[in-house]
């Protein structure tokens, strides 16, 4: 996308890194009216991982208008999701929660590249190309410093501004810049790798094996398999199958790239149904990738000027697919601060917790759900049993169901059950959406 702007001198809004999370800030606080200036530090399409979403994300691309865009873009629709957890088979279908859009399985520099191109259409002032390197708070008005990497005549510069949002991801920019970022105990030993195949099997909702033949006449899920010391993903995209594996660190210590991509194509053949699933497919030569610091948060994502989004606030295992949902969820909840801070500047302060709180409140739920935690090292139980007495039945029952296929669901349901939730309570009840639990699948 080219911006033959200069990048301006000030601005209301200055959001760093153009994911889902910036992306979707930047668009409605344009919406809104506000000035702002969106920095990215690469060109998109850019490639990241992380393509299987979960169908609540259709209410935020209704809330910033992007439905038919995403809609026109043609990804290719999942029907639930299928685990074998410790060999147990557990199989679920979006269909029996009463979603009427589903789930889609997104090539995520696509995805990613419309909502940055729709930010623009909305008035965003987008920049590629260009590393936000740190903030000066110690003015009532950050000042935002920068370097283009692709226009010299852009060079080093600095934006000043009202309020700035870090959405910069996995860089976590202000967490670094504060020494805010912490690990989570016990999870610093965990990496994610990933690589791409063509020509594949997929898993459809009936625990039956597809070839590339029915890609886009039968929808797949979301496959996923426990294995020695982590689980393992296949996810069906249009052209490609993304596989990937959560690991323990030590396995691949000292190795460079080339050792770690023979003990990823190794690993993976070893995973439960994988060797068949990938029996015919073709590995897409170079495409291991990996990513170290599998679990995090910031301790100060928000303040009264500044708030940090989707990963750039916290990071959790994405065993449910829930970071793009947490990344739409925190950019709707700041746009909110941002947009009250700026009508009461006198309550700016206060403004700030609320966010600091909601983004808390929302890591933990996140959090709770994907590793099984009650309490303590950044999760509140109290937030997040509040947040399950105010969410949509229908996303909690989803998540209830999602969270039985693994073995980290105790502390989860007794937290709904703190907050009052039981089965009956839902609509389709859990019974219509709960997971079944299959003898064996036909791969
Ligand atoms: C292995 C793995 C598997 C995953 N699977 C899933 C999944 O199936 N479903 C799901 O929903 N989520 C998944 N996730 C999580 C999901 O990818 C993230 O939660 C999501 O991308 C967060 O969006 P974001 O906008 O916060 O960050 P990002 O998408 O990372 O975007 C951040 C942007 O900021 C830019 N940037 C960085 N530093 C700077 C800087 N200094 N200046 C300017 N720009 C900068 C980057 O270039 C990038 O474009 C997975 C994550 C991992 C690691």
């Amino acid at each position: 996308m080219e911006n033959s702007e200069n990048i301006p001198n000030s601005c209301d809004v200055v959001v760093i890194g153009g994911g889902p999370a910036g992306s979707h800030a930047a668009t409605l606080l344009a919406q809104r009216g506000y000035e702002v200036v969106l920095l990215e530090k690469a060109r998109h399409p850019r490639p990241m991982v992380g393509e299987s979403l979960i169908p609540h994300f259709w209410k935020f691309m209704d809330m910033s208008g992007a439905t038919p865009k995403i809609e026109a873009a043609g990804f290719l629709p999942k029907a639930g999701g299928i685990t074998v957890w410790n060999g147990r088979i557990h199989q679920f279908s979006f269909s029996a929660f009463g979603y009427d859009r589903p789930a889609l399985h997104v090539e995520r520099d696509v995805f990613d590249h419309e909502l940055l191109k729709h930010a623009a259409s909305q008035g965003a002032a987008v920049f590629e190309e260009v590393n936000v390197t740190g903030v000066d708070f110690s003015d009532e008005k950050p000042v935002v410093s920068y370097h283009s990497m692709q226009d010299e005549a852009r060079g080093a510069g600095q934006i000043q501004c009202r309020y700035v949002i870090d959405a910069s991801g996995n860089n976590t920019v202000l967490a670094k810049q504060f020494k805010s970022r912490k690990l989570v105990a016990g999870k610093r030993t965990f990496l994610g790798m990933w690589g791409y195949f063509t020509g594949g099997n997929y898993v459809g909702v009936d625990g039956s094996s597809y070839g590339p033949e029915s890609v886009g006449k039968v929808p797949p899920v979301t496959f996923i398999s426990s294995h020695d010391d982590g689980w393992a993903w296949h996810i069906q995209l249009r052209d490609k199958i993304s596989v990937g594996l959560i690991i323990n660190t030590s396995n691949v210590k000292r190795m460079g790239k080339k050792e770690m991509e023979t003990y990823f194509l190794s690993t993976v053949q070893k995973i439960p149904y994988f060797k068949e699933l990938l029996e015919p497919a073709t590995y897409v030569e170079d495409s291991m990738a990996f990513r170290p610091d599998y679990s995090f948060y910031s301790t100060q994502p928000a303040g009264p000027n500044f708030g940090c989004i989707g990963d750039a606030g916290a990071f959790v295992d994405p065993i449910f697919s829930h970071g793009c949902q947490a990344a739409f969820y925190s950019a709707s909840v700041c746009a909110w601060a941002v947009e009250a801070s700026f009508r009461r500047p006198d309550r700016a302060e206060n403004y700030g917790r609320v966010l600091q709180k909601r983004l808390q409140q929302h890591y933990g739920f996140s959090r709770s759900l994907a590793l099984g935690d009650y309490g303590g090292d950044g999760v509140d139980p109290a937030l997040v049993i509040d947040l399950m007495k105010s969410m949509p039945l229908v996303e909690l029952e989803m998540m209830l169901v999602a969270s039985d296929i693994s073995n980290r669901s105790t502390n989860f349901h007794e937290m709904a059950k703190q907050a009052g939730i039981m089965e009956a309570d839902f609509v389709n009840g859990v019974m219509a959406g709960k997971a079944s639990v299959l003898d064996t699948l036909h791969v």
